[in-house]
């Protein structure tokens, strides 16, 4: 019948563009799959064992990257010599690859950056003062909050417990949901822009909040901030919060997020007392 060829005509006409279509959704779902298995070995590691080094962790998920990457790779170029070949008006398609381009290297800078982050393969644990070591990670951002017109803030407990830390690691969860708090505030008049850093006393733990008057969380993005690549910045690249939530469960710690009722978020992170430290009961 007449129907039928016309049909089978229509069918062969777009089967090469439906075929490169569907390869490429799919090689897209796989990489998101590749994504969450790769957070989920991160966290059943600092679950499992918290002597794990982040360096291992950092290796786990460059390697569970770099095969989905590598497949998006292939599948671009040879797109993109099917369209080269002489096949009419795949303009689509080019955007397609274009997009699948960028998360490409997107994915490839996320591993570099990680691997520079934590080059330092050990935990360095030692006693710490919490206070003493939110002291100086402020002090560290001082310039950039002066340039961001934020004031920072401070309201620290005293005679707080010492904790069981690396202190290079937890500045760096600090920096970050400082720097993040910052962000948040960009599009305010400078004159509201104000962070408020707490320490205090937890169940059995210390606990360090960073409290800022900016946009907010939206409600079904409270718990996906902490997983990778996640980012609402134009500029940003979604691994901050992961490697914090890395970081600090490690230290046996916590870290949420939460929305303030007036406007704003506040972060807040425990880590657990040093035991050993505590005068005996
Ligand atoms: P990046 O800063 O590169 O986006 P992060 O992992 O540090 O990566 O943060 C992930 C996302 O979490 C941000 O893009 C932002 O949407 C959200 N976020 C983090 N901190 C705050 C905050 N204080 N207020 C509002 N949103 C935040």
């Amino acid at each position: 019948h007449d129907y039928r060829a016309h049909v089978s005509v229509a069918t062969g006409v777009g089967a090469m563009q439906t075929l490169l279509i569907v390869a490429l959704m799919f090689e897209r779902r796989r990489r998101q799959i590749a994504e969450q298995e790769a957070q989920r070995h991160l966290d059943n590691a600092a679950h499992l064992d918290r002597r794990a080094t982040l360096g291992e962790l950092s290796a786990a998920l460059a390697h569970e990257l770099s095969q989905p990457l590598g497949a998006i790779m292939h599948n671009a170029e040879a797109a993109e010599m099917a369209i080269d070949s002489g096949q009419p008006a795949l303009l689509e398609l080019r955007e397609i690859l274009a997009d699948i381009r960028h998360e490409d290297s997107r994915a490839g800078q996320i591993i570099s950056r990680m691997r520079a982050l934590l080059r330092k393969h050990e935990l360095d644990i030692e006693s710490l003062d919490v206070n003493a070591l939110t002291r100086e990670t402020i002090a560290l951002v001082v310039p950039a909050a002066a340039e961001k017109g934020v004031d920072v803030d401070m309201d620290l407990t005293s005679n707080l417990a010492p904790i069981l830390g690396d202190r290079v690691h937890l500045q760096q969860v600090l920096l970050n949901v400082l720097l993040n708090g910052m962000d948040a505030m960009a599009t305010l008049p400078q004159a509201t822009r104000r962070l408020l850093v707490r320490t205090d006393h937890g169940d059995h733990c210390v606990e360090v909040s960073v409290k800022d008057v900016g946009c907010g969380i939206a409600p079904d993005a409270a718990r996906r901030i902490f997983g990778p690549f996640f980012t609402t910045k134009a500029q940003g690249l979604g691994v901050g919060l992961s490697i914090a939530r890395s970081i600090i469960q490690a230290h046996g710690g916590r870290i949420y997020a939460e929305n303030n009722r007036d406007r704003g978020a506040t972060i807040r992170f425990s880590i657990p007392f040093n035991r050993e430290a505590r005068p005996a009961a």
